[in-house]
C-alpha cells in the first residue's frame, strides 16, 4: 500500500461528492466529536442542527475539523480533513439569502432534516422546535489517498 497527498481540487472533489462528515469542536480542551450531514458550496459546509452541545461549545468557539472519507478497504481509501470556523445562520432579517442558499443545498436530499432535529426521548419534529442553520467557512483543507501498490 503507498499513501499520497491529495491536491486541493481533489479534496474540493471528495467534499462536494460526499455529505457524511464528523464534526469535531472543543471547549476547555475538551474535543467533541460527531457524526453530521453537511452539503458543500463556495468554500464552505452547510448544515442544520437542533439547539445542544455542539451548538453550544461552536458558539463559544468557533475553531472546527470536519472529517470526510471514501473507504473500499483498509489499503484503498481518501480522506479529507478540513479546518474552519463555524459561522451561525440566524433567523433574521439580513441572513435569509444566506439561510435560504443552506436550505436549498441540504433540501436536495429527502432525509436531510431529520438526523439533525431528532434527539432521544423527543417526540416527532415540530416546526417551532430551536434548530439552526450554520456553515463551516473552510480556513484549511488536506487529504490522503491509500493505493495498493
Ligand atoms: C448519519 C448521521 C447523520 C446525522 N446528521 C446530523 C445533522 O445533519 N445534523 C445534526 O445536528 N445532527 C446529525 N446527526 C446526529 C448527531 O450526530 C448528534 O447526535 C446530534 O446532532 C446531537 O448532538 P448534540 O451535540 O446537540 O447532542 P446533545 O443532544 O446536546 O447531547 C449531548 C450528549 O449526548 C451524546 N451524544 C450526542 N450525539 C451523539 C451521537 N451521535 N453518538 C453518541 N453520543 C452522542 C454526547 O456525548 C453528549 O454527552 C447525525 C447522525 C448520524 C448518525
Amino acid at each position: 500500500m503507498i499513501i499520497r497527498t491529495l491536491s486541493t481540487l481533489e479534496c474540493t472533489k471528495l467534499l462536494a461528492a460526499n455529505r457524511f462528515a464528523r464534526l469535531a469542536c472543543a471547549k476547555d480542551g475538551q474535543p467533541y466529536i460527531v457524526p453530521f450531514y453537511y452539503a458543500h458550496a463556495d468554500n464552505h459546509l452547510y448544515a442544520f442542527s437542533m439547539l445542544g452541545k455542539k451548538v453550544n461549545w461552536m458558539r463559544s468557539n468557533p475553531l472546527v475539523s470536519v472529517q470526510v472519507d471514501e473507504i473500499v478497504t483498509g489499503r484503498r481509501w481518501k480522506s479529507v480533513v478540513v479546518n474552519g470556523r463555524y459561522e451561525e445562520l440566524p433567523d433574521r432579517i439580513g441572513h435569509k439569502a444566506q439561510r435560504d442558499h443552506a436550505w436549498a443545498l441540504l433540501s436536495k436530499h429527502a432525509d436531510w432534516w431529520e438526523p439533525g432535529a431528532l434527539k432521544p426521548g423527543t417526540p416527532p419534529v415540530e416546526d417551532d422546535l430551536p434548530h439552526v442553520f450554520f456553515r463551516i467557512f473552510i480556513t484549511e483543507v488536506s487529504g490522503r489517498e491509500a493505493l495498493e501498490s
